[in-house]
């Protein structure tokens, strides 16, 4: 890392706690704690290390915040020592009393809580810190996390970019005869070689692609199957997520039929994005075509989830959600539909929401594929 990204980065989350801190004001609350997530990832610069002992920033509304850690894991904070005071516990010492001795007496308190953190950090917390008001993290960071910075855009750009240019190379080869899993793998190792850190990955083929999240297995792929590959790595830590159905020798009318209205599906949800747009008016545009087209009841997820730091995260494109959509807000457009035991197809992109409207940040291709 050279100088100037160092500084850039001081920056970029000392705004971040800055604005925190106005989101705490603005919720009447008066300590914000998280530990090993993304949310810590957004605030400070790293993600923490997830184990069963306790890393937990504290962010008061005034003051400076405190990041309690292991002793053994202060080195890992080396850039977060500009940000936060840095109190170590060693094993055999209670992390919870330095939490009570940072934050003192929090009676009639409100301590908002980060979604992720473990139960038992929780239970432990609210026993050794008495008489406080506990409530969820998430809507203190929702606003600030869902709207991204330009600097966040590029990196979800570049990550959806990368992951387009594996998929290209990808669909060269023919698929019959390879199992999900190695089909899968070809895929990830050309996506991880255009340097993003491997993420996730589904392959169903077949019978198994009308299953959205299949797990690949030791299924051969074969002439006549739909194969959905759902996968994406992250660049920074942002996530690209990227679904394409290809089909194995030519598809027969329906295949073609669905595979139609799903592309449509996907459009309409993008032509229905603007700002002050409600988040449910974009699912229910590709649902009500889905629907029209006779196959409303095998569209069984909803069209779409935010994408950054999480790969599901704020805002959720769900019926029922009546956010308005933001300038800014970045999102998956996925609908699928399923015809259980012969095939499924989904096409999804990530898109972002500009001033304008919606803007897609991939461009594999998503015209229906035949390969070998
Ligand atoms: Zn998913
Ligand atoms: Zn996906
Ligand atoms: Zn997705």
């Amino acid at each position: 890392m050279t100088t100037t990204d160092a500084l850039d980065d001081m920056f970029v989350y000392t705004d971040r706690l800055q604005r925190t801190r106005q989101e705490l004001a603005r919720h009447e609350v008066d300590v914000l704690m998280v530990g090993p997530s993304a949310d810590l990832f957004y605030l400070i610069g790293t993600a923490g290390h997830l184990s069963e002992r306790l890393t937990l920033l504290v962010v008061p509304r005034v003051g400076t915040p405190i990041i309690v850690a292991a002793g053994f894991e202060v080195p890992l904070l080396a850039r977060q020592r500009d940000l936060a005071e840095i109190h170590a516990w060693a094993d055999g010492q209670d992390p919870i009393a330095l939490v009570a001795e940072a934050t003192g007496d929090v009676r009639g308190k409100t301590i908002a809580v980060g979604d992720e953190l473990y139960s038992v950090f929780l239970i432990r917390l609210q026993a050794g810190l008495g008489g406080a008001r506990w409530v969820e993290g998430g809507q203190v960071l929702r606003p600030l996390r869902m709207i991204k910075d330009g600097r966040e855009i590029e990196l979800l750009k570049e990550a959806a970019r990368r992951t387009d240019d594996a998929w290209v190379e990808f669909i060269t080869q023919p698929l019959s005869g390879q199992t999900e899993r190695e089909a899968l793998q070809r895929l990830l190792d050309l996506t991880y070689a255009r340097g993003l850190a491997p993420n996730f990955g589904s392959c169903g083929s077949g019978p198994h692609s009308a299953s959205p999240h299949h797990e690949p297995g030791e299924r051969v792929i074969q002439e006549g199957d739909a194969v959905v590959f759902d996968w994406g790595g992250t660049l920074g830590g942002y996530h690209s997520d990227v679904t394409r159905t290809l089909h194995a020798g030519e598809p027969g009318d329906e295949f073609r039929r669905v595979y139609a209205t799903v592309l449509a599906a996907n459009q309409a949800a993008l032509d229905a994005v603007r700002p002050g747009v409600r988040c449910e008016a974009v699912d229910f545009a590709a649902r009500s075509l889905i629907e029209e087209a006779g196959y409303g009841a095998a569209f069984l997820h909803r069209v779409g989830h935010g994408l950054g730091l999480g790969v599901h995260e704020e805002p959720y494109l769900v019926a029922g959600n009546t956010l308005p959509l933001q300038a800014g807000m970045v999102f998956s457009d996925e609908p699928g539909i399923y015809l259980e035991g012969r095939f499924g197809v989904r096409i999804e992109d990530t898109v972002l929401c500009t001033d304008t409207g919606g803007e897609r940040l991939n461009e594999a291709p998503r015209e229906l594929t035949v390969v070998g």
